[in-house]
């Protein structure tokens, strides 16, 4: 990735306005523009026209410039302003505009609609998954911070400042649609070619202000491939035992992100070199890394809940346990602990199922949550032949996976049993012996429910 940035040097560089008293001349990468046909962008390029037409400042700012000039498909396209948010309201209707953060001039305009309806927020939440409201931030400053997460007062300024305000200097950068130009106010180019990731300003003050800077630092590095800048890193480490102060939520998020990166043995790692685990999931310290790196790796992109299933095997001590504790600091959901539970409780199950009956393997090919237990049974043994089966049995015809039961409880109700223990075990047997090929039609299965005088 960043090497094929580097060298996209040949074509005809393009103005870059460079950070004050630098002297570097980073050779101007080519925006890919093609990037900006997708719906998502082609609507903040709508919004940026809007908004230059009714006289003010718009430009596509942070990640998006970031992922584009990388040459990854960018999450969102931010816009940033000079335009204040009740300018921006003005521009865009107030009835096509959502409140999003006004406190930091954080404004979401939504995207057009046929027709206007009376709610737009609920609007906005119809069309998720179509076109999201797009964020549009005016520049500015930030004041102090005193909850080591968001500052007090924010005020508002003009582009260099914003880029200032902001975490890394990947993330500092500002792309002009309209004359085709990269603003950096910050050296992000440079760092981006480099693949460096470094803190816009001191590295100390930029975590003492918001702390949560520092596992994104861990994030980015992961998710991108790149390496903490020295001075960043070290700022990390005396900051590490901070990170407390951040809510478990964000915590979560961050960590989804990590655990869902190709690099995430690396990404792990850093947690453990930075101290950040100590206070996240202070189990990491024990990790396998050698072992855990080949299962990761085997996983071939795996999901969050796989990934944490796989990290969870090749940790020492209880894993149920750790889980539990994952889960309550970092609000997972439900669901997510349920599949990473299913996964540590069958996986070795599904690796060793190559001889198991198949009345036994088959109650959990049909769980839920089959794909996180079969995806980290094949992290775990890649090649064995229990995967195999399980793989082979998950990618076939439904109804042999799961056939319709040839008797059922209402069976047994009309043959004047009562619901209770001996009622459900009857079932069960009669399942297995279904499953196992041992009954074949409806008519031998009625033949095994006891009758009333029996
Ligand atoms: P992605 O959307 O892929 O997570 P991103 O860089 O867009 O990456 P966001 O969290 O969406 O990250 O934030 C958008 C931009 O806002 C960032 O690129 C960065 O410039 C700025 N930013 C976000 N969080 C912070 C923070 N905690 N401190 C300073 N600047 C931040
Ligand atoms: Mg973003």
């Amino acid at each position: 990735m960043v090497a094929s940035f580097r060298n996209s040097g040949g074509t005809t560089p393009r103005e870059i306005v460079a950070p004050k008293n630098s002297t570097s001349h980073s050779p101007m990468p080519d925006f890919p523009t093609e990037i900006l046909n997708s719906p998502a962008a082609a609507e903040a390029v709508r919004i940026i026209t809007e908004l230059k037409n009714a006289g003010f400042e718009a430009v596509l700012a942070g990640g998006c410039v970031r992922d584009a000039l990388l040459g990854r498909t960018p999450k969102d396209f931010d816009v940033a302003t000079d335009a204040t948010p009740d300018s921006v309201r003005d521009v865009f209707g107030k009835r096509n505009t959502l409140a999003f953060g006004e406190s930091f001039g954080v404004i979401g305009v939504l995207p057009p609609r046929p027709e206007t309806t009376e709610h737009p927020a609920s609007n906005a939440k119809e069309s998720a998954g179509k076109l999201m409201p797009t964020e549009v931030a005016t520049f500015r400053a930030d004041g102090s911070y005193s909850d080591g997460r968001r500052p007090d007062s924010v005020t508002y300024g003009d582009a260099e400042a914003d880029a200032l305000r902001r975490d890394f200097t990947i993330n500092g950068m500002f792309y002009d649609v309209f004359e085709s130009r990269i603003i950096d106010h910050v050296g992000g180019v440079d760092d981006l070619a480099k693949g460096h990731l470094r803190t816009i300003g001191k590295a100390i003050q930029r975590f003492e202000e918001d702390k949560l800077r520092m596992l994104r630092a861990v994030r980015f590095a992961t998710t991108l491939g790149f390496s903490i800048e020295h001075k960043t890193f070290a700022a990390i480490q005396n900051h590490a035992s901070d990170i407390s102060v951040v809510s478990g939520e964000r915590i979560g998020a961050e960590m989804r992100r990590v655990m869902t990166a190709p690099a995430v043995d690396f990404g792990l790692e850093t947690l453990v070199d930075t101290g950040l685990s100590l206070h996240i999931w202070p189990q990491l310290q024990t990790m396998n890394w050698t072992e855990f790196s080949t299962a990761i790796q085997a996983a071939k992109r795996p999901s969050f809940e796989v990934a944490m299933a796989i990290a969870l095997f090749h940790l020492p001590g209880d894993s149920m346990h750790t889980l539990r504790l994952i889960f309550d600091d970092w609000k997972l959901s439900v669901a997510e602990r349920r599949a990473i539970e299913a996964a540590l409780t069958h996986a070795e199950t599904i690796t060793q199922c190559d001889g198991l009956a198949w009345s036994k393997l088959q109650p959990i090919l049909v769980d839920a949550d089959a794909p996180t237990i079969v995806g980290t049974a094949r992290a775990l043994a890649p090649k064995s032949r229990g995967v195999a089966r399980a793989g082979r049995a998950l990618s076939g015809a439904p109804n042999e996976l799961d056939p319709p039961p040839l008797v059922t409880g209402a069976d047994l109700i009309s043959s004047g049993m009562r619901p209770g223990p001996e009622f459900k075990a009857i079932l069960q047997s009669i399942r297995d012996d279904q499953l196992d090929g041992k009954l074949n039609s409806r008519e031998e299965a009625l033949k095994r429910i006891p009758t009333g005088d029996e």
